[in-house]
């Protein structure tokens, strides 16, 4: 996984717990990087894993809540580093659906095997989008919080229905968005 996630990461305790609490996270992880994360670089999985373990039991919050609440900081962390990609999209829906086709193919220009997750979007009304997910990190939880993120962004309520999970054995995950 991309050091830009764990700075992310680390952003976000920061900011919302304090210096503190993510040097005691640290102390608990210890993580091979010290907590010192460069953007392009890759850094192990089970890293982020641990932390997400971590923060849970020190926030008594289940790792799913603890997931999601990263994807929605990881969008803002994403967005304000490389906004082009909300700036050529005027909606949500155009957004979600140059995920796959705009976005993950510049990062594959950029990066050497990124493993990137697929997410193939099939827009079914003017309020509805399923969004099927794969990728062997199984972080649809993250994916969830990345789209609440991205629907902030657009100024749009949703809810989120995730009608079948590879964490229940299903080969994809199915996200259904809804705008309300
Ligand atoms: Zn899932």
């Amino acid at each position: 996984m991309k050091g830009a996630v764990f700075i992310a990461l680390n952003d976000m305790i920061e900011n919302d717990y304090g210096m503190d609490v993510w040097n005691e996270l640290l102390d608990e992880v210890k993580p091979e990087s010290k907590g010192i994360y460069t953007s392009a670089k890759d850094y192990p999985d089970e890293e982020i894993v641990s932390f997400v373990l971590a923060i849970s039991k020190k926030l008594s919050l289940p790792t799913q809540d603890v997931t999601r609440l990263f994807g929605f900081e990881l969008f803002k962390e994403l967005n304000s580093k490389f906004s082009i990609f909300t700036e050529q999209k005027d909606d949500l829906f155009s957004f979600l659906d140059s995920i796959e086709k705009v976005i993950h193919v510049e990062v594959r220009k950029l990066f050497e095997n990124p493993s990137l997750p697929t997410l193939d979007c099939t827009q079914l009304s003017e309020s509805e989008m399923e969004i099927s997910y794969h990728s062997p990190r199984k972080l649809c939880f993250l994916a969830e919080g990345l789209i609440q993120g991205a629907a902030e962004h657009y100024d749009e309520k949703i809810t989120l229905a995730h009608e079948t999970c590879m964490h229940d054995g299903a080969e994809n995950c199915i996200i259904k968005v809804t705008i309300v």
